[in-house]
């Protein structure tokens, strides 16, 4: 891939249907017959379609180098050559024309020097189209405005180039820009976004494979917790309730064609891109729920379409007809803006606290790797057992029985992770473990606790460690042997795991939640990717996660180094397994090793497994993680079976 086109692949098309003379000629032929989905109880998909306007002859803004020509200049199509504007002009305004007969919405995401030229020549159509109920927003090439190495330079010169090209936007007649796409990959491209005013977002596409990533496929919305660090997107999957931008991913695609069908132009051409789109967009219907937001949108370029040159928008038009309307008409679909989208998002939100947008949806990455547990894989579970009773509130857990036991068995507590203000016990990296465990005999009990921010630490902790009481102090209920516990957890589930087996009751950490007789001391400790030492910086500790975790943004206060295992490693500390992922940008491989140097000098058997290319979750990042998620699993039941049995 050329790597001068770093959004958008179908830049290169565009330009290559400009440069060349495209006059292939298919006749009109309609869409595959089937069966559209019929409407279900109150499940509506929000469906709309954006429009991007590339930086064709952009120069780089004058903020980042005083606006040299780039390679954007250089390439040959240019809207200051105003045959090329005006006839994108005509583009978009036929294309809003054939939506508008079908009740629908675009979101046009406009640049320089599209703008600009619009500016000087009096061209009104995006304030045209903001009055007929369409959208206007910003699509931004990094390349093109802030130059070669843009991930170099700072959130606030992209954020000051970014409020540059909205203000040209206004300028040019729409009076209001929340919705933009690019800048993909920039590690800091929330913060910028937000910086300049913006709220919206969609379409990442790793700009280096022109792919989108798995993990961010799917019907609705959620709040990333943080940007892209590279290629890696797992801070970027992650639902944060207090994320400044929503996120509207594309719909639920095929995961095996996604990435290919993006392309169908250089393959399928229009019919097999448009068929395509109708059984995705069928597809997500399916998947809809009623009581979530539900979305689908994709994006097309003027310029597109010439495929039949007498009419290059009537796949578009019989697209429109032979797919959208009838749903619109029987319910299941209602036309929006890409900001509506996420207006009627926020409403959820308001409605909904404290619910993770995406549930169980386990085409997302709030549950990567996929964790659904194959009920055939357990014995007997029983859900929702109260362990303890905190702030008023009935403190719940999930106890998986052995597969099969003879005697006094011994017990694992499962922690979850999620930044201790999401998540529950029935998701999270752990969750793949248990069935292994109650095959080797033992006795699980899943875990969820008190969450922040309504929850500040230590609250977290004193619910685990009321688990551990609760167990001990019932092992005759469920024939476990009180003298063999153990605990593991992912994420923040491994920071309390670990803080759970570093700390005893001198600590303070106990709580009131029940059980003030027994110990809550385990035997045997495995901690997957957990924070051990929040007093040094990362970006799964930064000040505002503190904040409303710990009530604190002073990463050295008292309150930080107590909730930090590391404080209280000592020689009576119970054997660890450590597992962490070596491209771990969220919690750094580094809060591991602390961890196990810590242990080591303490003289306690501790074990750092690092997993190589894995990020945060154990998610693939470079290739194959190795060991793989099944030798880890593994890894983690021999090591409670050496310390436990
Ligand atoms: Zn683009
Ligand atoms: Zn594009």
């Amino acid at each position: 891939m050329n790597s001068l086109l770093r959004t958008c692949s179908t830049v290169l098309l565009i330009l290559a249907l400009l440069l060349t003379h495209a006059c292939a000629f298919s006749a009109p032929t309609a869409l595959a017959e089937t069966t559209p989905p019929q409407p279900d109880n109150g499940v509506v998909l929000l469906f709309g379609i954006g429009i991007h306007i590339e930086p064709l002859g952009a120069t780089t803004s004058q903020i980042v180098n005083g606006g040299v020509q780039n390679q954007f200049k250089r390439l040959g199509p240019d809207y200051h050559n105003l045959k090329l504007f005006q006839r994108h002009v005509q583009d978009i305004r036929t294309i809003a024309g054939i939506v508008e007969q079908h009740s629908g919405k675009l979101t046009v995401q406009a640049q320089t020097p599209f703008t600009q030229v619009a500016i000087q020549s009096g061209e009104t159509i995006l304030a045209d189209f903001e009055k007929s109920g369409h959208e206007i927003a910003l699509h931004f090439h990094e390349d093109a405005h802030l130059g070669r190495n843009s991930e170099q330079l700072p959130a606030s010169t992209w954020a000051a180039v970014m409020a540059e090209e909205i203000s040209l936007i206004k300028q040019a007649g729409a009076a209001e820009v929340r919705y933009w796409s690019g800048g993909n990959l920039y590690p800091h491209l929330l913060e910028a976004a937000s910086q300049a005013g913006l709220e919206v977002m969609s379409d990442w596409k790793n700009r280096e494979t022109q792919t989108t990533d798995k993990s961010l496929i799917g019907i609705n919305p959620w709040r990333p917790a943080a940007s892209p660090d590279g290629a890696d997107v797992t801070g970027f999957a992650q639902h944060d309730p207090d994320g400044k931008i929503i996120f509207l991913p594309e719909g639920d695609y095929s995961r095996t064609d996604f990435p290919s069908m993006r392309r169908a132009k250089n393959t399928g051409g229009d019919e097999g891109y448009f068929e395509f789109l109708k059984a995705s967009l069928y597809h997500s219907i399916e998947s809809a729920q009623p009581d979530k937001v539900n979305v689908f949108h994709f994006t097309i370029h003027p310029g597109e379409f010439r495929g039949n040159s007498a009419q290059p928008y009537s796949i578009l038009d019989r697209f429109l007809a032979e797919v959208v309307d009838p749903l619109v008409q029987n319910g299941s679909v209602e036309w929006a803006t890409f900001s509506q989208m996420a207006d009627a998002y926020e409403a959820w939100e308001k409605a909904n606290p404290g619910i993770d947008p995406r549930g169980n949806n386990t085409t997302q990455a709030n549950n990567y790797p996929p964790a659904a547990i194959d009920p055939a894989s357990l014995g007997k579970v029983e859900r929702d057992i109260t362990y303890g009773v905190a702030d008023g509130i009935a403190l719940k857990m999930d106890i998986y029985y052995p597969k099969e036991a003879s005697g006094a068995v011994p017990a694992v507590l499962y922690v979850h992770g999620g930044g201790w203000i999401t998540g529950n016990k029935t998701a999270g990296a752990g969750v793949l473990e248990i069935p292994e465990l109650v095959s080797r005999g033992y006795l699980v009990a899943a875990v969820n606790y008190r969450l922040a921010p309504r929850y500040k630490f230590p609250a977290q902790i004193e619910d685990v460690k009321c688990a551990v009481r609760f167990l001990r102090a019932n092992a005759a209920t469920y024939g476990i042997d009180p003298e063999r516990i153990g605990a593991w957890g992912g994420s923040a589930g491994g920071h309390l795991v670990a803080l759970l087996g570093v700390t005893d009751a001198t600590a303070g950490l106990e709580g009131d939640g029940g059980y003030a007789d027994q110990s809550s001391r385990v035997q045997a400790v495995v901690d997957m990717f957990g924070p051990s030492d929040l007093t040094t910086a990362f970006q799964g500790a930064n000040p505002r996660l503190l904040e409303r975790v710990f009530g604190t943004t002073d990463r050295y206060s008292e309150t930080v180094k107590l909730a930090s295992p590391v404080t209280w490693v000592s020689s009576d500390d119970p054997p660890f397994l450590i597992l962490h992922g070596e491209k771990d940008r969220l919690v750094p491989l580094s809060q591991s090793e602390i961890l196990h140097d810590r242990l080591i000098a303490a003289s306690v058997p501790a074990t750092l497994t690092v997993v190589k290319n894995a990020g945060h979750g154990f998610a693939p990042a470079g290739g194959p993680i190795d060991p793989s998620r099944l030798a880890i699993t593994k890894m983690v039941a021999d090591f409670f079976d050496q310390h436990l049995k």
